[in-house]
C-alpha cells in the first residue's frame, strides 16, 4: 500500500490546531495512517498552503426541499415560512429529483461529507443509494391535531422501513418541533426513541416559547390559518424545552436544532439530564427567516457541543457549512477558527453517530481531507475549501 504525506500551513486535526511541522500521512484510499513532525516524515511529503482539515459534516439538512430554492421571500418570520412551504409542497417528482441530485453535488463540491437529513417521504431514497456522502435519515413526524396521531404514527413507520432497510443503524424517527406534536403523537412516537439519535427543531422563533408559557401568539394563527385544532393542549408556563425536552430522555443523543431564544434555565436543564445533547447551529437560515441569530455567547459560555447545519435550500443560498462558518465568524469575532472547525467536524461526526469513521484525522478514520485558505486569523469572507481525499 501506497502512502500519500501532507504538509501544509497548518493542520486541523478535528479537536486541535497543529502548526506548519505537522505532516499527515494517509493510505491511497484516504485511510489515516497518523500524523508526524517533519522530521520523521522521510521523503515525498506534498507541501501545499492552507489548512488541512477533516471533511465536514452537515448536522441539519432538508434535502427534500432543494426544489424551493429562492422560492420562499427571506425574513418573514417562521410561521409565514412554513404557511409558504406547505402550500408550495406540490412539484413534479422530475423536478424535485433533479433539485435533490444538484444538490447532492453541490454539498460535495463544498467539502462535506456526512448528512443529518430530514425526511418527509421516500423522495431522496435513489439519491443516497449512489453512497456518495453518509448520511443519518431523520424520519420526521409532526401532527398537532390529537386525532390524527396514528395516522401520522403509521405512515411514518412506513417510510421508517423504507429507509431502516437500506441504511440500517443511520435512521431514526424524529418529531418536528414542539409546536407541531400534540401529546398523543408524543406517546406513540416515544417508544422508538430508545437508544436512537434523535433530532429535533427547537426554539426557532420567540412564538416557539409564548405558546408554551401563555397558550397565545403567532403559532395560534398559523394553526387557526391551517384549521388545525388542539383542544388538548394546555400551556405549561414553561419554555418549549422544559415542556417536552422529557419524552426525549431515553435517546442516545439529541440534536437540538436552531436554539435561537434557548435562555440559561434551558441549558440547566439539559445539563442536568443524562441525556447526550449537541446543539447545532444554522445561522445563514436564522436570518434567513427570522433575521436572528443563536445566542453563541451563551452557548460558548455553557461549554455544551456545537454543531453545524445547512438546513434547506428552502431558507438558505446555498448548502455549504464553510458559509455557515463564515456568517458565525463575521457576528461572532471573539469565537476561535478552531471551535468553529470543531464544531463542523468532530463534535458533527459524534452527533450523528458516525465518529468511528468521520471527523478527525484519527488511525483507521477515513474522514477526508478538505484544504481551507483565507482562515488563519479569522474564517474570512473570501475562505474557500478544495477536497484533497
Ligand atoms: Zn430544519
Amino acid at each position: 500500500m501506497a502512502y500519500q504525506k501532507f504538509n501544509a500551513t497548518q493542520v486541523f486535526t478535528g479537536e486541535q490546531m497543529l502548526d506548519t511541522n505537522a505532516v499527515l500521512i494517509t493510505d491511497d484510499l484516504g485511510n489515516i495512517e497518523s500524523i508526524v513532525g517533519k522530521e520523521d516524515a522521510g521523503e515525498d511529503v506534498q507541501v501545499l498552503e492552507g489548512t488541512l482539515c477533516p471533511g465536514f459534516i452537515n448536522a441539519h439538512c432538508h434535502l427534500e426541499l432543494s426544489h424551493l430554492k429562492g422560492c420562499i421571500p427571506e425574513r418573514t418570520g417562521l410561521v409565514d415560512f412554513i404557511l409558504q412551504v406547505v402550500q408550495q409542497r406540490h412539484f413534479p417528482d422530475e423536478e424535485i429529483l433533479a433539485a435533490i441530485s444538484k444538490a447532492e453535488d453541490e454539498m460535495l463540491q463544498a467539502g462535506i461529507v456526512a448528512v443529518g437529513d430530514i425526511c418527509n417521504n421516500t423522495l431522496t431514497i435513489p439519491q443516497k443509494k449512489l453512497q456518495r456522502l453518509d448520511y443519518h435519515h431523520f424520519i420526521e413526524i409532526s401532527g398537532w391535531n390529537p386525532s390524527i396521531a396514528q395516522i401520522r404514527m403509521e405512515k411514518s413507520l412506513g417510510y421508517f422501513k423504507a429507509f431502516d432497510q437500506l441504511f440500517p443503524k443511520h435512521t431514526s424517527i424524529s418529531p418536528h418541533a414542539p409546536y407541531s406534536v400534540s401529546d398523543a403523537l408524543w406517546q406513540e412516537m416515544q417508544p422508538y426513541f430508545t437508544d436512537q439519535i434523535i433530532t429535533i427543531h427547537n426554539q426557532e422563533s420567540t412564538a416557539e416559547n409564548e405558546l408554551f408559557i401563555s397558550g397565545e401568539g403567532d403559532f395560534q394563527r398559523l394553526y387557526r390559518q391551517m384549521q388545525i385544532d388542539n383542544p388538548s393542549f394546555v400551556a405549561t408556563g414553561k419554555n418549549s424545552l422544559p415542556s417536552v425536552f422529557h419524552y426525549l430522555e431515553a435517546a442516545k443523543h439529541v440534536l437540538l436544532v436552531h436554539n435561537s431564544f434557548t435562555e440559561q434555565s434551558d441549558i440547566d436543564l439539559i445539563r442536568s439530564s443524562p441525556t447526550s445533547v449537541s446543539f447545532c447551529l444554522c445561522p445563514n437560515a436564522n436570518k434567513y427567516i427570522e433575521q436572528t441569530l443563536p445566542p453563541i455567547d451563551l452557548l460558548v459560555k455553557n461549554d455544551v457541543s456545537l454543531v453545524i447545519g445547512t438546513d434547506s435550500l428552502a431558507s438558505n443560498h446555498q448548502l455549504s457549512v464553510l458559509e455557515e462558518l463564515k456568517t458565525l465568524h463575521n457576528h461572532f469575532p471573539q469565537l476561535t477558527t478552531s471551535l468553529l472547525l470543531q464544531a463542523a467536524t468532530y463534535n458533527g461526526a459524534i452527533a450523528l453517530g458516525m465518529e468511528k469513521q468521520l471527523g478527525s484525522f484519527e488511525k483507521g478514520k477515513k474522514p477526508g481531507v478538505l484544504l481551507l485558505q483565507h482562515i488563519t486569523d479569522k474564517i474570512g469572507p473570501d475562505a474557500f475549501v478544495q477536497r484533497i481525499l
